[in-house]
C-alpha cells in the first residue's frame, strides 16, 4: 500500500525524477559552463523547474512572453524552446555584462531570433510595456516583488500564466526576525498571489519554491 510520507526530498527519488523529465542536452549544459567563466553567480533555476514552466507554458500556448531577471540566459532557452511557432520572448537584464553573455547564450542555442534581451531596470521598463503577454516569469531583485506583481497582473491576459522563482528565498520566508526587503519583497508577493481574487496560484515547492497562477479574471 502507498504510504502518506513525503518522498520529494529524497536525492535518489529526485535524480530518477530528473533523469527521465528534464535531462540537459548540451546547449544547456554550456550555459552554466558559460556563466561560471564569465564569473555570474550558479543560481538560474534547476532543469526539473525549468522542465515544469515549459509545460504550463505549453498548457497555455505562450507565444509572447516576458521574463524579469536574464542572468547567463539559462532560464531564457527552455523558455524560447517552449514557444508557440512565431513566438518571442522579452527578457529584462539590469546588468550589460551580464545582457551580454545572455546574448552569447541565445545565439548559441539557436533561439536568438526569438528572444530580445532588454538591457536595463525591470522596474522602469516593466511600466513601458504595453500588454497582452500570455506568461510573465519573475527572477529578479526581490525587493521589488510587490511592484512586479502588479506589472505582471497589468501585462497578461487572462487565461494568462504568473511564475515567480525563489517564493520560498533560502527558507528565509518563515524567519520572522528577517525583515530585509528582499524577503519582505517575497513575502509580499506570497500575499498578493495567494489572496488576489483575478489570479488562481500555487506554490510548486521545487529547488527555491515556485509559484505559478493564471489570470482568471482582469
Ligand atoms: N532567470 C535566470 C536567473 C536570474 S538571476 C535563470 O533562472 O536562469 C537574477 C537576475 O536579475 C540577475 O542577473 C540580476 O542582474 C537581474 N536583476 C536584478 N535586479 C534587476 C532589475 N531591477 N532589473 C533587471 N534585472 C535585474
Ligand atoms: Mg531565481
Amino acid at each position: 500500500m502507498a504510504t502518506t510520507t513525503d518522498i520529494t526530498g529524497d536525492p535518489k527519488v529526485l535524480a530518477y525524477a530528473r533523469a527521465l523529465y528534464a535531462p540537459e542536452d548540451r546547449v544547456l549544459v554550456e550555459i552554466r559552463e558559460r556563466q561560471e567563466r564569465a564569473g555570474l553567480p550558479p543560481i538560474s533555476i534547476s532543469a526539473d523547474e525549468a522542465q515544469i514552466i515549459a509545460v504550463l507554458l505549453e498548457a497555455v500556448g505562450a507565444k509572447r512572453v516576458l521574463e524579469i531577471g536574464t542572468l547567463g540566459g539559462y532560464s531564457g532557452v527552455w523558455i524560447a524552446r517552449a514557444l508557440k511557432p512565431g513566438g518571442t520572448l522579452t527578457t529584462i537584464e539590469i546588468d550589460p555584462a551580464t545582457a551580454q553573455v545572455a546574448r552569447e547564450t541565445f545565439q548559441a542555442a539557436g533561439v536568438g531570433d526569438r528572444v530580445n534581451v532588454v538591457e536595463g531596470d525591470a522596474r522602469t521598463i516593466v511600466t513601458k510595456l504595453d500588454p497582452p503577454f500570455d506568461a510573465v516569469f519573475i527572477d529578479a531583485d526581490k525587493a521589488s516583488l510587490e511592484t512586479y506583481f502588479h506589472d505582471a497582473m497589468r501585462l497578461l491576459r487572462v487565461g494568462g500564466l504568473l511564475l515567480c522563482d525563489n517564493v520560498f528565498l533560502d527558507g528565509r520566508v518563515v524567519v520572522d526576525a528577517d525583515r530585509k526587503p528582499d524577503v519582505e519583497g517575497v513575502r509580499a508577493f506570497n500575499r498578493l498571489a495567494s489572496s488576489d481574487s483575478r489570479l488562481k496560484a500555487a506554490v510548486i515547492p521545487v529547488r527555491d519554491g515556485l509559484t505559478f497562477g493564471i489570470k482568471v479574471a482582469d
